[in-house]
Parts: C-alpha cells; sequence; structure tokens
C-alpha cells in the first residue's frame, strides 16, 4: 500500500514524495536523521530522539524549520495517516537545495522528511541462539573528525564496516577507534557482562549516543546491575561471560561468537536475557 509521507509542510502521496538531485543531503550526506519505534501506536521515546536530531542539527549548523513540539506533532500525524500500530519512522532533515559547491549557506531552507511504515526485524531464531559477528578493519571515524554523537546522513564509515560484516556472512561488525578501542557496532552499540558486572564503551570512545543504550542502562541499574563506562579491547570482547547489541531496531540481541572465539557458553546469557526481556516488556508499554 502507498505510503503518505511527511515532506516540510505536510502529508504527500509516496509518488509525490519527491526532492531534488541539488539538495545537499544527497551530493554530499550533508544532513541529520533518526530512526524511531512505534509500540502498539505509540512512538518510542519520541522526545529523546527528537532532543538528539536538534543537537545533531545545531553542531552541524542545520536549521529546522519547525520547533520540536510542532515536529513531534508531525511525527504522530504521519504515524496514524498511515495507520501504523508497529512499525518504524525514519525522520530526516537534508540541507536543502543548493549548487554544485560544498558551500552549506546557499541552501536556505532545509527538508523534513518523515517516513512511517513497517520494518524488517532479525528473526526470532537469531534472538534465542544468538548472533556471530566479526572485528572491523575499517577505524571508527576520529571523533575530531565528526562527532559521534551526530547522526547524519553520512554513514559510509559505518557502511565499509559492514561491507566487511557481510563478506564474513556476518550481520555486524564490531568498529574500533583510531586508539583500538570499541566504539560501536555499524548500527549498534556495544555492551560485555563480565562477572556479573556490565561494560560499555564510553560515547567518547566514538560511539552514537544510543537511544536503547540509555534505556538499557537504566533498566539494568533497576535490577540491580553494576554498569560500568569504560574503553573496552578487542581482548575484553574475547573474554567477556556475555556479549550483546543494543539499537532501535534489534532492542537488545545477544553475540555468541567474535572472530571465532565462542562467548561464554556459546548461546545469550543470562543477564542478556533478562535485559532484552525487560526492554521488550518496558518499550511494549507492560511495564514502567
Ligand atoms: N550506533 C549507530 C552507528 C547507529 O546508527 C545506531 C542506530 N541505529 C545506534 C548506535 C543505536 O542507537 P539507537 O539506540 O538510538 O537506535
Amino acid at each position: 500500500m502507498a505510503l503518505k509521507i511527511w515532506l516540510n509542510t505536510g502529508l504527500v502521496d509516496e509518488a509525490d514524495a519527491k526532492i531534488s538531485v541539488f539538495d545537499h543531503g544527497l551530493l554530499y550526506g550533508d544532513g541529520v536523521f533518526e530512526g524511531i519505534r512505534v509500540y502498539n501506536g505509540k512512538v518510542f521515546e519520541l522526545e529523546a530522539h527528537i532532543r538528539r536530531l536538534f543537537e545533531s542539527a545545531r553542531v552541524i549548523r542545520l536549521p529546522i524549520a519547525m520547533p520540536k513540539e510542532e515536529l513531534i506533532a508531525a511525527v504522530e500525524t504521519t504515524v496514524k495517516a498511515n495507520g501504523i500500530e508497529d512499525g518504524y519512522v525514519r525522520l530526516v532533515v537534508t540541507r536543502g537545495i543548493g549548487t554544485l559547491g560544498l558551500n552549506p549557506f546557499v541552501c536556505t531552507d532545509s527538508c523534513l522528511i518523515i517516513i512511517a511504515s513497517t520494518i524488517q526485524l532479525y528473526p526470532e531464531e537469531l534472538y534465542e541462539k544468538g548472533m556471530r559477528i566479526i572485528s572491523a578493519t575499517t577505524v571508527r571515524n576520529h571523533p575530531l573528525a565528526l562527532p559521534p554523537q551526530v547522526k547524519s546522513l553520512n554513514y559510509l564509515n559505518n557502511i565499509l564496516a559492514k561491507i566487511e560484516a557481510l563478506d564474513s556472512k556476518a550481520p555486524e561488525a564490531i568498529m574500533y577507534n583510531h586508539e583500538g578501542y570499541v566504539a560501536e557496532a555499524t548500527g549498534d552499540n556495544v555492551f560485555l557482562v563480565k562477572n556479573g558486572v556490565v561494560y560499555t564503551p564510553p560515547v567518547e570512545a566514538g560511539s552514537l549516543e544510543g537511544i536503547t543504550r540509555a534505556v538499557v542502562i537504566q533498566l539494568a541499574r533497576q535490577e540491580g546491575l553494576q554498569i560500568i563506562e569504560n574503553n573496552l579491547t578487542r581482548y575484553d570482547l574475547y573474554v567477556c561471560d556475555e556479549l550483546f547489541l543494543t539499537g532501535t531496531a534489534a532492542e537488545v540481541i545477544g553475540v555468541v561468537e567474535i572472530d571465532g572465539r565462542i562467548i561464554g557458553e556459546g548461546k545469550p546469557g543470562p543477564i542478556t536475557r533478562l535485559l532484552r526481556e525487560r526492554f521488550y516488556a518496558y518499550a511494549r508499554g507492560k511495564e514502567s
């Protein structure tokens, strides 16, 4: 069924949702975006996503032509117009129409796109068995080159690592920063468990400040688990008891093998399963 797409000021038919070939989002990956889940008709953590979008936009000096409250309403309108009960929202702000030069300031009107659709999830079996991943050789962008907190349209760094994963028949890859510390996976944050303590790299190591990451940290604390944000090495991943990834699409997913090393018992461990269950219930509004 054809979707209704929000384009700048209102909804249009999918066939009419077109942007210019001179949009700097296309020419230079100049723009920001968010990926957001809808559970039971409710947009999950919408305010946190809008906050992150505005912060990303502020860093790259991209004006968003709508105040936060209006943007929240526009997302909700788009979700309703498409009858999405459980799905995914892609919110994109591009720099807009400019010339063939780099100068972003000739683009006077940024372009706002909201797509509300269904989502292709990892199969349930992967959650039960856990996934096999690899370490990417592609180094994560240096944080002084592009702050990792900025969720920009420029994903080539992650795509190069994703290609390495797919070449190895793995769905994900761990990216390390210029110092060799774990940054994140190509589209997810990374956690490990060692001796009952949960560890995750600090954002400064080169990861996006994941909304799922923040919720999982909060749920883990509610469970009385100790969470430590610390630089982690490849060695730490090889010798941990449990390893899992978090992200809007994946939620919480266990990793059972990395670079040919089996993690723990070779299946998702008890803390991974607990946090997956707690997140699953929290996101679907089954507990507070
Ligand atoms: N890191 C990267 C590079 C991502 O693109 C994402 C989102 N897919 C994440 C981490 C996870 O962030 P969130 O939980 O906000 O989806």
